[in-house]
């Protein structure tokens, strides 16, 4: 009887949802915590959504931006002079990497804009239409091995990324190295490596290379980076001294040993000196 009686007293109070006071609100301390917690996980449940979509929001902004670079400033001619890049599959990369990633956060909304930005300590990142034709003279196949000289913000070597098996790719200022590797570790590029170093020396412990990259201008074609180059290889490289025009080169090695290479001036262009490497004799 007793055990009946206690039974429909549950009923009636708590277990039975016509019952107005059913849940069970702040009848004590500890059930408003319970409801502090819920609200709690409910506003952060909340943000998590709202953030998601802003980040999606932003993701279809910036890759519309980059749809839009890839159209006007990189596969379309753009000066007498300027070549346009057909290279599918360079161009697929370039639409796909967020060089928004790579800049200064205050400049982010000038990403894809057709020029270079500073990246601090006086280094720029490339113009989207130089890192793409870069990209694409070095004509990269899906097993090849790359050399980098200047990662500068990680830029140039995440969008070679999917188009090689691996990127090694060599920065002289420290800071600048160590971010590049932080942010292309965060941004998921498995084979990609950074070292920090002077990459007028090239890499020996890692070459030959199918092909080597030069993003900062020499004022001659570094001997070591040709060694280290494979038969076959190509080298592209800007080759001038800083405040007067430099000249893009191709730089092919061919099978007959180190000195069977050919060379083509390219383009006029504009980079950052190569600097630490030994002054030309
Ligand atoms: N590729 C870079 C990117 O995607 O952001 C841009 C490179 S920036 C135009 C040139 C870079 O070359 C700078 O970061 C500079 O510090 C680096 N550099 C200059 N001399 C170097 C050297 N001897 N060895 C390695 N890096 C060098």
């Amino acid at each position: 009887m007793n055990v009946g009686a206690s039974s429909h007293r549950l009923t009636t109070r708590w277990g039975n949802p016509m019952n107005p006071r059913w849940p069970p609100i702040c009848s004590s301390e500890e059930s408003r915590g319970n409801i502090c917690f819920r609200v709690l996980l409910f506003k952060c449940f909340a943000l998590g959504v709202a953030g998601l979509l802003l980040a999606q929001k932003d993701n279809d902004t910036y890759s519309k931006q980059r749809e839009e670079m890839v159209r006007t400033q990189i596969s379309t001619l753009r000066w007498s002079g300027s070549q346009a890049v057909r290279d599918s599959r360079v161009l697929d990369s370039m639409s796909k990497t967020p060089r928004h990633r790579f800049v200064p956060a205050e400049l982010v909304a000038y990403a894809y804009e057709d020029r270079p930005l500073p990246i601090g300590y006086g280094q720029t990142i490339s113009q989207p239409y130089i890192v793409a034709k870069m990209t694409e003279l070095l004509e990269p196949k899906g097993e090849h091995r790359v050399l980098e000289i200047g990662t500068g913000s990680g830029y140039q070597a995440a969008v070679l990324s999917p188009l090689v098996a691996q990127v090694y790719s060599i920065e002289i200022i420290e800071p600048l190295g160590t971010a590049a590797r932080r942010r292309l570790e965060t941004l998921g590029y498995k084979n990609i490596e950074v070292r920090v170093g002077d990459g007028y020396f090239g890499w020996p412990e890692k070459g030959p290379f199918d092909s080597i990259i030069v993003t900062a201008a020499a004022n001659h074609i570094p001997p070591p980076l040709v060694e280290q180059l494979k038969p076959g290889g190509r080298m592209v490289i800007p080759v001038g001294n800083p405040f007067q025009t430099q000249v893009l080169m191709l730089v092919t090695k061919g099978s007959k040993g180190p000195h069977d290479l050919q060379v083509w001036n390219l383009m006029p262009v504009a980079f950052v000196p190569l600097v630490g490497e030994p002054k030309a004799k």
